[in-house]
């Protein structure tokens, strides 16, 4: 079966992140025809069978600086071999600077009914020291500027636990998130990478990363607040409110098929992930060559499936089966408030334990591969 969900990597950026080690392209002027062009060659080139789709991404980088005409030929040329369904989830990632009413029109007439707004926070100096185009009073205007095209189902991105000498206030920066009303809100720590200014930041010595503590405290407050208001907290970093749950990414956690397209995508057919070749340039000069982007393979070894099967189920509440045997392991877990373990034999992570997830995974792994 043909994948049903298809992510497209869009790499222009408006300009590099502090902390971002993504693979984008800084444009001024981007080359929006060229891109989607090369979207429809990719698709030619690697044989891509018609199918018909449950969900399209088009992720980045910074997909919202392909603008209305840019968006509506990228959906246009993945259409061409991927019909969606009549109620197919097409997400577009968007950053504030660029909503106006001209393209959040153009985004809605092409088919766009669900969008990733990265916010990040509220305070201007925060904003200022990611290196984001946008500052606070951005966020609400661009907000209403969707709604009033239509665009109902919109996530907001945060970042917690930047460093504590930037004196965020993140409770403010939670009622804000909140006050927007948004369907669905995305968490994310920051982590430090080599090779990004933060990166260096922090080797120069002139930045200290967040306190392990300060990284907990803010997931909780994080966790706390959104849930009393209503949102389910269905994945380690992700909350939605009933209904408004990301159903592409959720594809990702249920280990089904999805094809990637663009520089850097990944995709997975069932049996064998690929991703293609991570520099725009040469992406783009392999498909103008008629190759197949393919960056590299990988079958997933049983070891590999287990260790997945096992870290897909703890990072939603779904949860993962565990066997009678398996209830010594998880005891002291469950004493300490890290999970759940239900009638049928479903164990969940509390908020507590997704701080655990990578420990708690390796652990049931470790035992189930002996
Ligand atoms: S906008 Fe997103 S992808 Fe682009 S540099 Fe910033 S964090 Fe990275």
């Amino acid at each position: 079966m043909p994948a049903a969900h298809v992510y497209v990597h869009v790499p222009f950026c408006a300009r590099r992140c502090s902390y971002c080690d993504f693979s984008i392209a800084v444009r001024r002027t981007v080359p929006w025809r060229a891109f989607a062009d090369r979207i429809a060659q990719e698709l030619q080139q690697r044989h891509e069978p018609s199918r018909a789709v449950h969900t399209i991404y088009l992720g980045g980088g910074t997909p919202s600086r392909l603008g209305g005409d840019g968006v509506t030929a990228v959906l246009d040329a993945v259409r061409a071999v991927c019909t969606p369904h009549a109620d197919a989830e097409i997400t577009i990632e968007v950053n504030p600077e660029d909503v106006s009413e001209v393209t959040a029109r153009a985004w809605v007439a092409a088919g766009v009914n669900r969008v990733s707004l990265g916010v990040q926070s509220f305070h201007d100096a925060v904003l200022q020291w990611m290196h984001r185009v946008h500052n606070a009073a951005a966020v609400p205007r661009a907000l209403a500027t969707l709604r009033d095209a239509g665009l109902v189902d919109v996530s907001v991105d945060l970042i917690f636990a930047v460093p504590k000498a930037l004196d965020r206030d993140w409770a403010r920066d939670l009622e804000l998130a909140l006050a927007l009303e948004p369907t669905h809100v995305s968490l994310y720590g920051l982590t430090i990478e080599g090779g990004t200014p933060l990166g260096r930041w922090t080797a120069r010595g002139e930045v200290f990363e967040a306190p392990e503590e300060s990284y907990e405290a803010e997931f909780l407050r994080a966790h706390d607040t959104f849930t009393a208001a209503g949102f389910e907290h269905y994945e380690v970093s992700n909350y939605a409110t009933p209904g408004y749950r990301a159903r592409h990414n959720s594809s990702y956690w249920l280990g089904v098929p999805y094809l990637g397209l663009g520089p850097s995508a990944h995709g997975f057919d069932g049996q064998e992930r690929r991703w293609n070749v991570a520099a725009y340039a040469e992406w783009d000069a392999q498909v103008r060559a008629g190759l197949d982007p393919c960056g590299g393979r990988e079958v997933l070894t049983p070891e590999n499936r287990l260790t997945e099967s096992v870290y897909l189920g703890l990072r939603t509440t779904d949860g993962l089966h565990i066997e009678p045997s398996e209830r010594t392991l998880v005891a002291p877990w469950e004493q300490a408030g890290w999970v759940t373990v239900a009638r049928d034999g479903r164990l969940r992570c509390t908020a507590q334990g997704w701080l655990r997830l990578d420990a708690l995974a390796g652990a049931l792994t470790a035992g189930r591969s002996r």
